[in-house]
């Protein structure tokens, strides 16, 4: 395993990430046992940065893997969310100050430690920003003064509120998801540079693109565009044709960007394990990625409306409809 350094953390962190959203069936069911194996194996890879939220499973995935990582929590770096638990309930988005205080005893409990090594708030473009300035990042601030955490990040889609955030208030960690992958790059335009300059530690989470990238496509509620999806398709066709699993492409293809401090990927498997790990020693073949590029170059860098509507990149289009 390759590590790198946290922004100003201090901390050291695998340059591949344990994504915990899958321990919580967010793209269906899963066996139980294996997902234990996997996350057994990945630390014994050397994989020591995991990522989970109480949402994930809605509280289901923070379940299961403080449960697995009972005995082994000293080998890991731990990183949680806050103000995102259920979509269907009042409470659903929450950015209040006594939220958040409630909430990390919440995932304390359910992940069976004390303390959390980075906490974030889940989907900034959820939230106002004068109530995440006001509110939820001083409670931030409390919870880290108090030792019930240790460092504070910020997660979601739009990439310039991340950054209208993080300059408003210093963030060790900025993470957005299905923004560096083979169809997106847009991380590096607009958040890279700023986070070097800035010592924060950017995040590059779904390098898959929540499964998008992967022979089994796009689970249904996937926001990206239809013309998106079919692109991909004839993209992992082509990989098929040429005898190569277009996950293995695409993972290197994450993990070959430097910017970043971890790559965040989903894994409730551990042959999946075994193949992310491997495939950063490996090398794939440079023409074949190039080929695979020009297929998807007429859908690259399309991004989706997520949040409130003033939180919104400008480039930003509708989510597909199915
Ligand atoms: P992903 O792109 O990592 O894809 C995960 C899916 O790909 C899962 O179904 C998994 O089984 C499958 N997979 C993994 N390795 C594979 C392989 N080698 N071959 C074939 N299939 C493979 O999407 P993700 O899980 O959404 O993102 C990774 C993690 O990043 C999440 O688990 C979560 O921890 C974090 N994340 C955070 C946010 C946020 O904070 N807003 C958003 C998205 C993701």
């Amino acid at each position: 395993m390759k590590y790198k350094k946290l922004g100003k953390t201090g901390l050291k962190v695998s340059v591949l990430g344990f994504g915990a959203s899958p321990l919580g069936e967010e793209f269906g069911k899963i066996d139980v046992n294996e997902a234990q194996k996997a996350v057994d194996l990945a630390i014994d890879f050397g994989i020591n940065y995991f990522d989970v939220a109480p949402y994930y499973g809605r509280t289901l995935a923070e379940e299961r893997l403080g449960r697995f990582l009972q005995g082994k929590r000293n080998k890991i770096f731990l990183a949680t969310k806050v103000c995102r638990y259920d979509k269907y309930l009042p409470d659903g988005f929450n950015f209040s100050y006594i939220r958040v205080i409630k909430s990390v005893e919440e995932s304390l409990r359910r992940l069976r430690t004390d303390v959390i090594d980075v906490f974030q708030i889940h989907d900034v473009e959820f939230g106002t920003y004068s109530q995440i300035l006001n509110e939820t990042l001083p409670a931030m601030d409390r919870l880290k003064k108090d030792g019930k955490i240790r460092f504070i990040g910020i997660t979601g889609y739009p990439l310039n509120f991340l950054k209208k955030i993080a300059s408003a208030f210093p963030v060790d960690t900025i993470l957005s998801y299905s923004h560096y992958n083979l169809v997106n790059t847009s991380l590096g335009k607009a958040l890279a540079p700023f986070c070097r300059e800035n010592g924060i530690a950017l995040i590059n989470a779904s390098p898959l693109n929540m499964r998008l990238l992967t022979e089994l496509g796009a689970p249904e509620w996937h926001p990206a565009q239809d013309k998106v999806i079919k692109t991909v398709k004839k993209a992992v066709s082509y990989c098929r044709a040429h005898g190569i699993n277009i996950s293995n492409l695409a993972m290197k293809f994450a993990l070959n960007y430097e910017n970043v401090a971890t790559t965040l990927v989903g894994m409730n498997e551990s042959k999946h394990v075994t193949e992310n790990t491997d495939i950063i020693e490996n090398e794939v073949d440079p023409n074949l990625l190039n080929e695979v590029l020009k297929i998807l170059e007429p859908v690259k860098d399309i991004n989706w409306l997520e949040g409130l509507p003033e939180n919104n990149d400008p480039d930003s289009v509708k989510k597909s409809t199915f």
